[in-house]
């Protein structure tokens, strides 16, 4: 199963259709999207938890594959992908664990709590994603050539790349958008924008 973790403030159509691509590549079961309670490498979202879980949820109705996972807000305390990958291998012991990201998170990888056990628990998927490319020096093109891929084969400890279709958006063009009022249809599902606006999230002032 797919693992995609991030802030998802808000979740927009660059998670979820490279997400929905991987799931077809890989033949995942199925992809957990996990908002984050406190983000480790970044400031506090602009989103409550309840919204950012909402959005998510929201996104993902109309795409069955995709499940909200609460595990990281149920916990809370600093959002670890380690610990939220030993949670799941606790709750679906069979299941090969795909953690799910885009390149410009993996770029930062080697500086993730604890790295080298996530390497034991689970596979990297690497999304392409605009304007980012994958390392070509230094000590993660070195893990990556020791890990990669082209064909997940094993349970954990492998890093694929894959190429997803192509999406330049952010969430903080999205908030950037919101605060100039203009207007972000398309980038979002309508079901999220409808919630954006209901409750004036992102707003100036
Ligand atoms: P922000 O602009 O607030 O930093 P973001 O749009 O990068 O947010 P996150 O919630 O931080 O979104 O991202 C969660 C995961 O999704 C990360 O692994 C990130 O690399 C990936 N991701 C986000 N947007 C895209 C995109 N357009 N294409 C590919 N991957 C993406």
């Amino acid at each position: 199963m797919g693992v995609l973790g991030g802030t998802f403030d808000p979740i927009h159509y660059g998670h979820l259709r490279p997400a929905l691509d991987i799931q077809q590549q890989l033949n995942l079961t199925r992809i957990h999207f996990i908002p984050c309670y406190q983000p480790v490498h970044r400031g506090t979202p602009q989103a409550s938890s309840a919204q950012r879980a909402q959005m998510v949820k929201l996104a993902l109705a109309d795409y069955p594959q995709c499940v909200f996972d609460s595990t990281e807000l149920d916990r809370q305390g600093p959002s670890y992908m380690v610990d939220t990958l030993r949670t799941l291998k606790r709750a679906f012991p069979q299941a090969g664990l795909v953690l799910i990201m885009g390149m410009d998170a993996f770029a930062k990888f080697m500086h993730w709590h604890q790295w080298q056990t996530i390497l034991t628990l689970a596979n990297i998927a690497v999304m392409h994603r605009p304007g980012e490319l994958m390392p070509q020096e230094g000590a993660l093109a070195g893990l990556l050539t020791q890990h990669h891929v082209t064909h997940l084969s094993k349970p954990a400890g492998q890093i694929i790349e894959v190429a997803v279709t192509q999406l330049d958006l952010s969430a903080t063009q999205i908030r950037d958008l919101i605060q100039f009022n203009k207007p972000i249809d398309q980038l979002v599902p309508k079901a999220v924008q409808d919630f954006i606006e209901t409750n004036r999230l992102y707003q100036k002032g």
